[in-house]
């Protein structure tokens, strides 16, 4: 047996999972090597002061104590969670509107016509007519500075890309950091 396998036996046998002749042969190599003999004689020790101290009694309110810190971290859990729901449902509103006011703007004289049979008052219906076109002109505006942003800077977009990577790596590392404060908190409850 070498010093290797000894170790692996030393292991078995603190897990109480070795038999009578890994136990024999254990032996008999801890007789030839000083080194195993000290190291069994620190396992054999630990061992025993476990086996005394199997009945070890958890301190006081340590049910009640662990059980506030779960529903704590459940809790703050849950309002991340709330939170996130809401700004989703918040982006997803803002895009449904911009989709409808898109579409409008693109069907006003269809929805010229259609206010025009249904009856609504022409004042009305003219005001509305008035606000899709300024929305499309605005638009129009838009694209055609993006356009010229584009035509003139492309070579910007690679900063753009830059930034939006740097940003991106720093969302990543925040909630990194988040995380293994959680996994300390975690710690701290195993340790109390
Ligand atoms: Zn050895």
């Amino acid at each position: 047996m070498n010093c290797k396998q000894s170790c692996d036996y030393m292991m078995k046998y603190l897990d109480s999972e070795l038999s009578d002749s890994e136990h024999a042969q254990l032996i008999h190599h801890i007789n030839k090597c000083d080194n195993c003999c000290a190291e069994f004689q620190q396992y054999n020790s630990i061992k025993k002061a476990l086996e005394e101290d199997e009945e070890i009694e958890p301190p006081e309110n340590f049910e009640i104590k662990v059980m506030n810190k779960i529903k704590a971290i459940e809790n703050s859990a849950k309002l991340i969670k709330e939170k996130r729901l809401v700004i989703l449902y918040f982006v997803a509103s803002i895009i449904f509107s911009l989709g409808i006011i898109i579409c409008s703007v693109f069907l006003k004289d269809y929805i010229l016509e259609f206010m025009k049979y249904v009856g609504v008052p022409t004042g009305i219906t003219y005001t509305i007519y008035g606000i899709l076109s300024n929305i499309g002109y605005m638009l129009m505006v838009l694209i055609r500075l993006i356009y010229c942003f584009n035509s003139m800077y492309s070579e910007t977009y690679y900063v753009f890309l830059g930034l939006f990577v740097i940003a991106a790596m720093s969302k990543i590392y925040g909630n990194n950091e988040v995380k293994c404060k959680k996994d300390e908190s975690v710690d701290v409850l195993q340790n109390e």
